[in-house]
């Protein structure tokens, strides 16, 4: 078996901005401390950037956008550097994996088989469709001709979350990247490494520099100038919903720039009572909430089961959770690791003590394991009210409520502020239609736990999303401008 342990130790980790090119520090010298969750070991002291490197960052993506370098190549050029670029990604899989897995606390294997891969995948995706996408032509007399064509927005700012470093990285900047624009990053400051190393790949790859930069940072210091700049155009950011509200009263007190927002979610998977094969289900569903160690914005944090299957699958889930081994990120055989930080900890223990003090039943789990580890975690006897019912808890804890018609199900499942995912277990194929229109999300999955895929849009309903769509050619809508080009041609 692989020593990743023996690999990590090898692995010499970023420790700068990446700005214009170039590794840089932050104006004011300032730096702070990012640690592995798993062991508490500092892994670097990075730059605590703020609004004067923000500046600077911001002129630099502008100049790039406005010289052409990359905005006005020709999109098959930019196609076969952004190819390059993930062939890059693939090529240091295992270095990406690791320092992933170290910053982040994700599995190792989880890393190497999906993090890293998705995240090539997702570049290649978008480089590959830029120049296969063609503008159009209104309906006109033959006196005029009316152009409708799409063009980059010019200096675009992503602000990303922890739980998926790399997958969030890729998911804002392959699109962006491939429509011409000038990127820069703000990483969460839990895991700010692999996007710095990302970055250095993007250069090698030969994208120009100025078109990709990172800042490291706190959302305060680095996400606010940001959001607030008015050299920015446009802004993609992924997290919470609290911090997702305050960047719309940025733009709105700013540029009005654009805002995309992917936010949180209380998803559930709602069992009807025609569902069969409750085994299978509650492996999909154990998957959909203890993977990536709940700290998913799609966990199925959630099940609404029909009385007359709820004791069977409340079995049968307790029965997969006890498969979740927990332990060390470098071991391929952990499943899970330890939660991010201590602050999350705190977060997610204090949301499980809330549903044994507001009654709900305790079936497995509901403690700690070493250090920032958390075991599996099931509730029965959830009810509508309850704090662990309507709150997002981004950790590994599953909530079961019963319904006793398909209506009551749906209703349940929709009544919470968030819209982002729900996935339906039915055999009828009518109801799995009727249904799949009536839940309130982004995406719903029948008979599976997904997301889709690269090429379907992903994002929320309500509280979970606003103003555009990652993945797919939808993507290209955030970070491009419609213009019309209107020509008379009697002249
Ligand atoms: P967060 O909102 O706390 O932080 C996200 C980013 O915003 C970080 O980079 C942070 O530094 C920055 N930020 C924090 N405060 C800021 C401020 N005042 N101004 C500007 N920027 C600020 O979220 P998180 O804890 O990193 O991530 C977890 C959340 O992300 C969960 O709610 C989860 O559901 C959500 N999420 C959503 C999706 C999706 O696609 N919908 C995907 C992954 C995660």
């Amino acid at each position: 078996m692989t020593d990743y342990r023996a690999i990590a130790k090898q692995i010499s980790l970023p420790s700068k901005a990446f700005v214009d090119g170039e590794w840089c520090d932050a104006r004011s010298g300032k730096t702070f401390e990012t640690a592995n969750p798993a062991t508490g070991e500092v892994l670097a002291e990075l730059p605590l950037c703020d609004d004067a490197d923000v500046d600077i960052a911001v002129a630099a993506a502008r100049a790039a956008f406005r010289s052409g370098v990359w905005s006005c190549l020709h999109p098959s050029e930019r196609k076969d550097v952004l190819i390059r670029f993930a062939g890059l990604i693939e090529d240091n899989l295992t270095e990406l994996a690791v320092i992933e897995a170290l910053d982040a606390g994700k599995p190792i294997t989880d890393c190497l088989e999906i993090d890293v891969p998705e995240t090539a995948r997702c570049i290649r995706w978008h480089a590959e469709a830029q120049d296969k996408i063609y503008d159009q032509v209104a309906p006109s007399s033959p006196d005029a001709v009316g152009l409708i064509v799409r063009e980059p927005v010019g200096v675009v700012a992503a602000v990303l979350p922890w739980n998926f470093p790399l997958m969030m990285m890729a998911w804002k900047i392959g699109p962006a990247l491939a429509t011409g624009n000038s990127v820069i990053v703000k990483p969460a400051e839990q895991t700010s490494l692999t996007a710095l190393r990302i970055a250095e790949l993007a250069i090698e790859a030969g994208v120009p520099a100025g078109v990709l930069n990172v800042l490291t940072g706190m959302g305060p210091d680095v996400g606010e100038p940001l959001g607030r700049h008015v050299g920015v155009d446009a802004l993609t950011f992924t997290g919470s919903t609290e911090v997702g509200r305050k960047f719309l009263e940025y733009a709105a007190q700013s540029n009005m720039k654009e805002v995309c927002l992917e936010m949180g979610g209380k998803s559930a998977a709602v069992v009807l009572e025609d569902a069969r094969d409750i085994g299978r289900i509650a492996e999909l569903q154990a998957n959909a909430i203890f993977w990536n160690m709940g700290e998913n914005c799609t966990a199925n944090s959630r099940i609404i089961v029909h009385e007359s299957v709820h004791d069977d699958l409340v079995e049968a889930l307790r029965h997969q959770a006890a498969a979740w081994s927990v332990g060390d990120p470098l071991n391929p055989e952990t499943r899970n690791g330890p939660l991010v930080s201590q602050d999350h900890f705190t977060k997610v223990s204090s949301l499980v003590r809330a549903g044994l003090d507001e009654g709900a039943r305790i079936v497995c789990g509901g403690q700690a394991g070493e250090g920032l580890e958390f075991q599996p975690t099931i509730f029965a006897d959830v009810t509508r009210e309850m704090t662990i019912f309507q709150e997002e808890i981004f950790g590994p804890v599953l909530a079961v409520t019963r319904a006793s018609t398909d209506e009551e199900a749906i209703e349940l499942a929709n009544a919470t502020p968030y819209g982002l995912a729900a996935t339906l277990y039915t055999t009828d194929v009518a109801k799995a239609h009727r249904c799949a229109r009536q839940l309130e999300a982004g995406t719903v999955s029948v008979n599976s736990y997904s997301e889709g895929e690269i090429s379907t849009p992903f994002g929320g309903f309500k509280a979970s999303g606003f103003g555009g769509r990652d993945n797919g050619l939808h993507a290209h809508e955030q970070y491009t401008e419609l213009k019309t080009i209107w020509i008379d041609l009697t002249g």
